[in-house]
């Protein structure tokens, strides 16, 4: 079956050429052209990605990506006619995967996409196989396998971008890893300067999933002028004989 794609645009011109081009190339297009119209849409029957406007009448993209991460991590693919570096740290802050300013080119939008499902598809393979023995690291149960963190037997509400930068992070506590190498693990051949400042946007994000307190964060440490690193943590009692590397 094919994936389906929202395309939340109040441009009608520009709304019509996306649909028509991700129709062409095989995607199950359908359109919205407000905020309240999409929720609805999404609700009705949820895609498997949606691209979505921040200039959109009455309630504006971010807040519509606010409500639609708070049931769900459908990837979500900003569109901005701004090229404005605030627009697009909101957006990914609000736990969008990517961005694009307009005006795009329809097939880099494409290749966006496909990066992003294929992403999502390596994802759900992994949960569905078997995959190495979860890593335990203080609190942290990291599950590659399954894709999932958990921090003192909780799971970690992360998307697959986000669990893609922790899980490099945890299997090297101490380590320093620059934007660059973040950005490695989550992008491919998108090693821009620009592109490089949206891993303190997810890294954002992370914490949230991750930090009792996200504002003082206390795993992952942000070592200045170098990039992260997930802090070393002492082993727990109820680890001794568990999987410690
Ligand atoms: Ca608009």
């Amino acid at each position: 079956m094919a994936q389906s794609i929202l395309v939340v645009e109040d441009e009608n011109s520009l709304r019509g050429m996306i649909m028509d081009y991700l129709t062409a190339i095989g995607y199950a297009a359908r359109g919205s052209a407000d905020g309240l119209a999409a929720l609805k849409s999404f609700a009705a029957e949820p895609p498997d990605l949606v691209l979505l406007d921040i200039m959109l009448p009455g309630m504006d993209g971010f807040e519509v990506a606010r409500q639609v991460r708070r049931q769900s991590t459908v990837p979500i693919i900003m569109l901005t006619a701004r090229a404005e570096e605030a627009d697009k740290l909101i957006g990914l802050e609000l736990g969008a995967d990517d961005y694009m300013v307009k005006p795009f080119s329809v097939r880099e939008l494409a290749a966006r996409i496909r990066a992003i499902f294929r992403r999502v598809a390596m994802h759900s393979a992994a949960a569905q196989s078997a995959g190495p023995a979860p890593l335990v690291h203080g609190e942290f149960i990291l599950d590659y396998g399954k894709r999932q963190l958990t921090r003192s037997g909780a799971a970690c509400p992360l998307t697959a971008v986000q669990f893609e930068i922790v899980a490099r992070l945890i299997r090297q506590p101490g380590r320093v890893f620059s934007r660059a190498d973040l950005l490695d693990a989550v992008a491919e051949g998108l090693n821009s300067e620009a592109y490089e400042r949206t891993i303190d946007a997810h890294i954002k994000n992370i914490r949230k999933a991750v930090e009792p307190d996200p504002a003082n964060p206390r795993y992952i440490l942000t070592m200045r002028n170098a990039g992260y690193k997930f802090a070393e943590l002492p082993v727990m009692a109820a680890d001794t004989g568990g999987r410690h590397e």
